[in-house]
């Protein structure tokens, strides 16, 4: 019977690579190696164990008890308990997957192959693995924060980020992603029903929360959008005093909708004027946003002249209305420019997204979906031929993972039991 008072166990689960299954069997019978081999593989990693508030964790740890898995054939897990605060570790071997009889081997080729664009139901053709099973475990490394796993892997809270909304579909619903991206890796990947910008500030805001937890002091410096409403004022909400950016490729691909009824050559001629325009004001080393301010009003009257002045007022409008993000883009060197990094984890979201459509229904877990498919993204290395290839998003961008097997990395990073 469930109790509202019923104390919340901590998950203090931690993945330890035995290297081979031959030398954790042969470890289990040898007490002291086995807490040996454990406090080493600790250290390598440099990770700490979450022990209990008050204790400060002398690396004490005896061998507590054991327990047979009877989902995994019998295998025998053990479990550690500090000597000072009585927290218990279960260790489990690096061939397990947590709570999954799927052994991490089958996980990683089905995994592979549907980040490679192979549909869910294809590979349980070819594998004799069920589509479910696959869509839970991908559930299941969503439990664990993105935020987390990426500052375990030693990257620095992001201050400039991109932030913008995919816009999905569950069944016929409409639904939007609302994702957070710096580089190659994405820090947050939401699920919203709603557009509205309190829905939005509710999903950003779950990063929010889970970076304050890691760094209170934490700020967002600068941030660069499209200029979507809800995705600016969560902005705002979140991150007060953040430098609030608009793409300018964005402004780019929007600018010829300002011109309709103009001819197609006419358009191309302004908007390729338009493009030099920004680029000689993003190459300038000072006085950029003067720069960027007379420039707009020139080129907006240089458009009344030849093409009338019905679109050089809408024009100048549409600049009036914009040019406050793009200043804040040219006022400071360190702002992105461009989301072109944040379109592609969405093209490469919506990838996956298509491959299991399937699962994508409104009784689904989206949320941890969402969250494990970003751990995906950001941990799988690239292909041969790619600009990185063979290494991680995280790796890219100056992180460092446990070990060479992505596989590995992943069951070890959202490991519970390490701080
Ligand atoms: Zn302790």
């Amino acid at each position: 019977m469930r109790q509202g008072s019923k104390r919340i166990r901590s998950n203090r689960t931690i993945t330890i690579d035995f290297q081979d299954e031959a030398t954790y069997f042969r470890l289990l019978d040898n007490g002291k190696a086995f807490v040996e081999c454990v406090l080493a593989f600790l250290l390598s990693l440099g990770f700490q164990l979450t022990h209990k508030a008050a204790c400060r964790g002398g690396g004490c740890l005896t061998r507590h008890s054991h327990y047979v898995r009877v989902r995994l054939g019998g295998l025998t897990i053990w479990r550690m308990q500090c000597t000072t605060c009585k927290a218990v570790f279960t260790v489990l071997p690096h061939f397990v997957l947590r709570y999954r009889s799927m052994r991490p081997e089958v996980a990683r080729d089905a995994l592979i192959a549907t980040h490679g664009g192979l549909s869910l139901e294809w590979y349980a053709v070819i594998c004799h693995i069920s589509p479910m099973a696959l869509y839970r475990v991908i559930c299941a490394f969503g439990q664990h924060s993105v935020v987390t796993v990426l500052t375990r892997c030693g990257l620095p809270l992001p201050r400039y980020i991109l932030a913008d909304e995919k816009h999905s579909r569950c069944l016929t619903e409409r639904v939007y992603l609302p994702t957070i991206v710096r580089g190659r890796v994405i820090w947050h990947l939401g699920y919203s029903a709603s557009k509205s910008a309190a829905a939005f500030t509710a999903s950003y805001g779950e990063f929010h929360r889970v970076a304050h937890q890691e760094d209170p002091s934490y700020q967002v410096k600068g941030a660069l959008t499209d200029g979507f409403d809800s995705t600016v004022s969560s902005m705002r909400a979140l991150f007060p005093g953040v430098r609030l950016g608009y793409c300018l490729r964005h402004a780019l691909n929007k600018f010829p909708s300002k011109l309709i009824g103009v001819s197609a050559p006419v358009r191309q001629g302004l908007r390729a004027k338009f493009h030099a325009l920004l680029h000689r004001c993003r190459q300038r080393k000072s006085l950029r946003v003067v720069a960027l301010g007379q420039r707009l009003r020139h080129f907006a009257d240089h458009i009344a002249t030849m093409v009338g002045e019905a679109h050089g007022e809408r024009v100048r409008h549409w600049f009036q209305d914009k040019k406050a993000g793009w200043y804040a883009v040219l006022v400071d060197p360190q702002m992105p420019a461009m989301s072109t990094v944040l379109d592609q984890a969405h093209n490469a979201i919506e990838r996956k997204l298509f491959a299991m459509k399937g699962f994508h229904h409104p009784g689904g877990s989206q949320q941890a979906f969402l969250t494990g498919l970003a751990h995906l993204y950001n941990l799988v290395p690239y292909q041969r031929r790619a600009q990185h290839a063979g290494q991680c998003g995280v790796e890219v961008e100056g992180g460092r993972v446990p070990t060479a097997d992505w596989m590995l990395n992943l069951q070890i990073l959202i490991s519970g039991g390490f701080r």
